[in-house]
């Protein structure tokens, strides 16, 4: 046992280009964790690999990889360097919730430019979603004068606020209709605040952006105004399979430094195969769900169930390598160390309320 059994590589990722890639992103992944600096040269990688154009439909110069390959992929670059890989995701929301909005004429203007790398976009949507729910003033107030929309507030969480051109962003109105729009970040009234430290992936330069009556053409409106609009249009989504394939990417990379100990260690091989076999059929299962396999008679095919298993796998694997690696994973640098604060990620990250109580209960012993 010295691999995990990786599915045989689909296209568009059975090419040495792509290996090379992974290898890559794997080899500087120790170094982006520690200094906490965007990953500019990774995704300069990633433009030359033809991923910035995963998401991008073809017409505006993408590949529009359909969801498993989308899925597939992001697994795999995940397990190589998981910062660069969330920052991916980020950006890809941002681009997807782009090329599927109505406005035809701000997809012209942006996607191509996104396409090549030549533009960078991200999502701040949390507010809308996830974050600062239980406060009774939306966190982005947004008001409709003329042909524009002044917005007022502060969008807490951006990765990549610092580097974006954009940032795909919503806020509500007084009758409580919501807009999403591609927020032009050199406009008047934007400041980016500086990151905030953080437990894991500081190369993700995540912070907030405050708001002070930032005039904003419609011409960058999205979507809205409208009810719950994050509940309209594509983009990965809260807790989303391409959530949980991140998760499951870094188990992957958990696994492999398990299986190269067990190698020279055999009394580890009783843990390593039901780890092992737990993550192929989480494996098999987020495929099927994206493949839209999932039916009312497959519970384990939900969005929510996969990121549930997939959240506690991250949590277990890493904690398992840690305490097979011993003090030397403690130290910091090595792949159990940076493996067991990464895993801590997937409790917080796009993470609805039924996950979160899931995990709480888990860590509580209450069984369902
Ligand atoms: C590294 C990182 C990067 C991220 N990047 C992005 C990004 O690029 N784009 C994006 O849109 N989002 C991003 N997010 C946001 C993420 O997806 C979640 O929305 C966020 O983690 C939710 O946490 P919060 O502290 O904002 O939640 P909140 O719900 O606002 O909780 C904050 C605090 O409020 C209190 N609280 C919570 N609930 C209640 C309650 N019911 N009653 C009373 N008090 C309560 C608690 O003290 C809690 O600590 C990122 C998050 C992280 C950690």
């Amino acid at each position: 046992m010295t691999q995990p059994d990786f599915l045989s590589q689909p296209a568009p990722f059975d090419t040495p280009e792509f290996e090379a890639l992974l290898a890559d992103l794997s080899r500087s992944a120790a170094e982006v964790d520690q200094q906490g600096t965007w990953p500019d040269w990774q995704f300069s990688r990633l433009a030359e690999e033809g991923v910035l154009g995963w998401v991008i439909p073809i017409e505006y110069g993408g590949s529009e990889l359909d969801p498993e390959m989308l899925i597939f992929g992001y697994e795999r670059l995940a397990t190589a360097c998981l910062t660069t890989t969330f920052n991916l995701t980020q950006r890809n929301g941002a681009c997807q919730r782009i090329a599927g909005c109505d406005n035809s004429e701000l997809k012209a203007e942006l996607l191509p430019d996104l396409a090549a790398g030549h533009l960078f976009a991200t999502v701040g949507v949390s507010h809308l979603t996830t974050s600062r729910q239980h406060l009774s003033q939306p966190a982005v107030q947004a008001e409709e004068i003329e042909d524009t929309f002044v917005l007022n507030g502060q969008i807490p969480w951006v990765t990549g606020a610092m580097p974006a051109d954009y940032v795909v962003t919503g806020g509500t109105c007084v009758d409580g209709r919501q807009i999403l729009i591609a927020l032009p970040t050199n406009l008047e009234g934007v400041t980016v605040e500086e990151p905030v430290p953080l437990l894991a992936l500081n190369g993700s330069l995540t912070g907030s952006i405050a708001l002070e009556n930032v005039v904003v053409d419609r011409h960058y409106l999205l979507a809205g105004p409208v009810d719950q609009v994050m509940q309209r249009g594509q983009g990965g989504g809260t807790g989303s399979v391409a959530t949980s394939s991140l998760a499951v990417g870094l188990v992957g990379r958990s696994l492999a430094h398990l299986m190269r100990e067990s190698d020279r260690r055999p009394e580890l091989t009783e843990v390593v195969e039901p780890f092992a076999k737990e993550w192929s059929q989480l494996r098999m299962d987020l495929y099927a769900s994206a493949r839209g396999e999932g039916t009312a008679e497959t519970p384990n095919l939900t969005a929510e169930s996969i990121r549930q298993r997939a959240n506690s796998l991250a949590l277990r694997s890493t904690q398992a390598l840690l305490a097979a690696s011993k003090g030397a994973g403690f130290v910091a640098g090595h792949p159990a160390e940076r493996g067991v604060r990464e895993a801590m990620f997937f409790l917080v990250w796009s993470c609805p309320q039924p996950i979160v109580a899931a995990a709480l209960r888990e860590f509580a012993c209450l069984v369902d």
